[in-house]
């Protein structure tokens, strides 16, 4: 479906991000992952895209702090590949605190991670695009994109701007076959959520089981995690043309949470 197609996913080398470019690249789409981490793992993960789907597979190291690194990131990709046809603004940071304490640096780092480096990435990647006249633009919101939590003041700001970013956009664009759609996840099972349950049980005497239920998917009426898998199916869904007429949307996939 996406054959000679490109795709830049920014925070892909684990969890969702990861599972959107092996999604993507099983559809025939070349791939450039990103993010941090270590360097051998992530060239495991990059070689493993070409041998699994007879893709290519870059990496870029992009920053997502930084404006400058972000449009050479797109710019490097249209050189290599000849163009950007999908973008998936995915990169995220959390931190939890009360707002009177939060970390001045947290709130700046959350901001410009989750909200700016999309606004980075669209403007860079939007000429090529209108140019060929096709685009698809997913951003990985949140179900807080959609309600709030307490504690978490910079990550549902941040969520929030990315919804009004992602309908600004697609206003911009909805004559030029450039879709630009929000998916907005409840709890996800990756191992960032996986990494905090033994700390979590430790601290509240809980099994694993209970932290899961009564901790994590507390407001997840249906107590289950939604899948990586799941997350990327329904990108792939955007990137068909069976999606074309669906844009500026806010797309929920939280087991029930945003409908209480
Ligand atoms: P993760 O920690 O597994 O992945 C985050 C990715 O972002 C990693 O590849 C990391 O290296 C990268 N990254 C972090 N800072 C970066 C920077 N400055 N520059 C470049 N890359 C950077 O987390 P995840 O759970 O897969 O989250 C991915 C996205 O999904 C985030 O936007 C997150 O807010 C969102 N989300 C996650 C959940 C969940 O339950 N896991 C729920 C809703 C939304």
């Amino acid at each position: 479906m996406l054959k000679n197609k490109t795709a830049v996913i920014t925070g892909s080398t684990s969890g969702i991000g990861l599972g959107y470019a092996r999604a993507l690249a099983a559809q025939g789409a070349n791939i450039v992952i990103n993010g941090f981490g270590d360097a051998a793992k992530i060239e495991a993960e990059r070689s493993a895209i070409e041998k699994d789907f007879g893709v290519q597979c870059a990496y870029s190291a992009a920053n997502m702090m930084n404006g400058e690194e972000i449009a050479t990131m797109i710019l490097n990709a249209e050189n290599e590949f000849g163009s950007v046809d999908i973008l998936i603004n995915n990169a995220g940071i959390q931190h939890v605190s009360p707002v009177d304490e939060f970390p001045v640096d947290k709130w700046d780092a959350i901001i410009a991670i989750n909200l700016s480096s999309a606004f980075h990435a669209i403007r860079a990647v939007l000429p090529g695009m209108k140019t060929r006249g096709w685009g698809r633009i997913i951003n990985t919101a949140s179900a807080h994109a959609l309600v709030a939590s307490p504690y978490k003041s910079a990550y549902v700001a941040a969520k929030h701007g990315i919804a009004g970013l992602t309908k600004t956009v697609a206003l911009e664009v909805a004559e030029k076959g450039i879709t630009v759609n929000a998916i907005c996840p409840g709890y996800v099972w990756t191992p960032l959520v996986e990494a905090q349950i033994p700390d979590t049980m430790k601290a509240r005497n809980m099994t694993e089981d209970e932290v899961k239920r009564e901790v994590l998917l507390k407001a997840q009426p249906t107590k289950e995690f939604v899948t990586v898998d799941q997350v990327a199916a329904l990108a792939v869904f955007l990137c068909s043309d069976a999606a074309a007429s669906m844009t500026g949307t806010l797309l929920p996939m939280d087991g029930g949470w945003t409908a209480q």
